[in-house]
């Protein structure tokens, strides 16, 4: 019933977060239905995301010359302190409280039973080669949402990076129901990072 091309745009999206079979099924529809330039519109604006590089110092994705995003290659930001978020929309909005000047880590979301993945130790020993080369850092923040999962991360992240760092700390409490950083609010996030603990 449902035609070849629309089950496998079907498939393609179900892999999206929050995004169920039926739900996917309803947005191939809707996709089909915007017409030859709208469509194709879309494709190339996916396409596109083919040419983003990732900072191999921080993993944001950035589409500049060379190895480093706008972040790391900002010579007036601090290097020394660093905030390990789980997700890059996590560090858009930290940017958007407009109150932090140190860099971040990117560390991929948290796993539910809050152990950390190799991919997720291989982005923190690659945060801990760079910290060592240069004496430690002056602070880490661990910036991973306040979940309960996340609390139990963040205890191993801080095992994992405190003899590379003179300070450690955490984002205050009080971030809305769910901990979620990326949809706090700046003023709510700056309160946050100036009441870490
Ligand atoms: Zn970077």
């Amino acid at each position: 019933m449902v035609s070849e091309p629309l089950r496998r745009l079907q498939e393609a999206l179900q892999e999206l977060p929050g995004i169920g079979p039926r739900q996917a099924l309803r947005i191939a529809y809707f996709i089909s239905s915007l017409g030859k330039v709208r469509i194709t519109e879309l494709a190339r604006a996916i396409l596109r995301l083919t040419e983003l590089r990732t900072c191999t110092q921080c993993f944001l994705t950035h589409e500049r010359e060379g190895a480093f995003c706008a972040i790391c290659g900002d010579e007036t930001r601090d290097q020394l302190t660093v905030t390990i978020v789980e997700r890059e929309t996590d560090a858009l909005s930290i940017e958007k409280a407009q109150i932090y000047r140190g860099r971040y880590l990117i560390l991929g979301e948290v796993r539910r039973d809050s152990e950390l993945s190799i991919e997720q130790k291989i982005r923190l020993n690659s945060l801990l080669s760079f910290l060592k080369e240069r004496g430690g850092a002056l602070e880490i923040i661990i910036a991973v949402n306040q979940t309960m999962y996340g609390e139990l991360a963040a205890e191993r992240i801080e095992e994992y990076a405190k003899s590379h760092t003179k300070k450690i700390t955490r984002l205050g409490r009080g971030l809305p129901t769910g901990g979620e950083i990326e949809f706090a609010d700046p003023d709510t996030l700056a309160h946050s990072l100036k009441n870490r603990r």
